[in-house]
């Protein structure tokens, strides 16, 4: 179990800077815009703040050193565009880091490396190691070795899920060229108005507008999805416009600044890993005591009486997801028992699952400890 489950980390932040605010139209590098963050950086952490630095860029600036202007991208080429972007990216941000006397520390990840217990135990040291010694970790996804079905998608969602389940922080700050969260988009309609506070109950979905592209993969809709995973696990988000200046300090400082998205209770950091984690490998069904025992403030263990159904391959200690009779997810945890197991002891009292199985073995299928109640359970 992991010794920090409950602690919360007071002045701990992770900002995640976009592609369209670090490189310019053409994919040069902006050195103004990072020294002028590089700055702020070192004035939030002389305050005591922690700052994990999350940043975009490698692709853009990648396709600019090997390809003609103007070229589009390809959706294959990215791995390589990557590759040849993030020591130029890195560069940039080790100089503006350097000018206000921080050093940078570079950490490329794959989503595997968060969902992997065990590498996002060692990544978690590692970060908390740089960050105990007053280094920044520049982290980004390793496009170069990422597949499609261990990708965060982008680095929205890296950010956030690092903030829930890795470092884990209090704060994560997307940083963009648009000023938060619009009522429409406020590039082509005037009436549209910033939403200043969104609370964790509302659904904002309907306002994403501006999608990302080839090189800057997000848009708005991604960054409302990775701020609610952030949200859910107790972590507020707050979306501001990267191009306005102390606009690092003015969050921390408590300042209306951009959308602030407003979190659910923290989580312990165990708690929010199986809440971000993206590969369930089954399904139960439970029945309805079954969901209202989980759902209860004081909620209980899923024992094998409540189960109806048991779909997927999965061994012990896998992840898998709890949903009520209308297939809505409730829960999910590390379940103690493999898919055939689960099967022969389902409907049935904990007492004869030595008698079924012919060993004996726990009396929940997944407990308390091992489980998260997921948000639309709690919604
Ligand atoms: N990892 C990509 C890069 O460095 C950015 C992905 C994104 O747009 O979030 O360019």
């Amino acid at each position: 179990m992991d010794a920090d489950a409950t602690r919360s980390t007071p002045g701990r932040v992770v900002v995640k800077v976009g592609t369209r605010l670090v490189i310019d139209g053409e994919g040069r590098p902006r050195p103004e815009f990072l020294e002028r963050l590089a700055r702020e950086i070192h004035e939030v952490m002389d305050q005591g703040v922690q700052v994990v630095l999350v940043t975009s860029g490698a692709v853009g600036i990648g396709r600019r050193l090997l390809f003609p202007p103007g070229r589009t991208l390809r959706a294959s080429e990215r791995p390589s565009a990557a590759a040849a972007g993030q020591p130029v990216l890195m560069r940039y941000w080790a100089e503006a880091l350097a000018r206000v006397d921080l050093k940078p520390a570079q950490v490329l990840l794959t989503l595997d490396d968060v969902v992997d217990r065990g590498r996002c135990l060692r990544l978690r040291d590692t970060l908390e190691d740089l960050l105990g010694w007053g280094v920044v970790p520049v982290l980004n996804e390793n496009d170069s070795v990422s597949v499609e079905s261990v990708t965060f998608g982008e680095n929205d969602m890296l950010a956030a899920m690092v903030a829930a389940a890795v470092v884990p922080a209090e704060l994560l700050v997307i940083l963009s060229d648009q000023a938060g969260l619009f009522t429409a988009d406020p590039r082509s309609d005037d009436s549209a108005q910033l939403i200043r506070r969104v609370s964790p109950d509302e659904d904002v979905s309907r306002f994403a507008t501006g999608a990302g592209g080839p090189e800057s993969l997000g848009g708005m809709a991604r960054k409302i999805e990775a701020a609610r995973r952030a949200t859910d696990c107790g972590i507020r988000v707050v979306i501001a416009d990267g191009n306005c200046p102390g606009v690092l300090p003015r969050v921390l400082a408590g300042e209306e600044v951009g959308t602030c998205m407003v979190a659910r209770p923290r989580m312990p950091s165990r708690k929010a890993w199986l809440a971000v984690h993206e590969n369930p490998r089954g399904t139960l069904v439970v029945d309805e005591g079954a969901r209202r025992a989980l759902l209860r403030e004081d909620g209980s263990s899923l024992l094998p009486s409540g189960i109806v159904e048991v779909r997927g391959h999965f061994q012990a200690g896998d992840l898998v997801t709890v949903v009520d009779p209308d297939g809505r997810e409730i829960a999910r945890g590390l379940i103690n028992y493999a898919a055939a197991e689960t099967d022969a002891i389902k409907g049935e009292h904990s007492s004869r699952i030595a008698e079924l199985l012919g060993r004996p073995g726990a009396a929940e299928v997944i407990h308390r400890d091992d489980m998260v109640i997921s948000a639309e359970g709690q919604r």
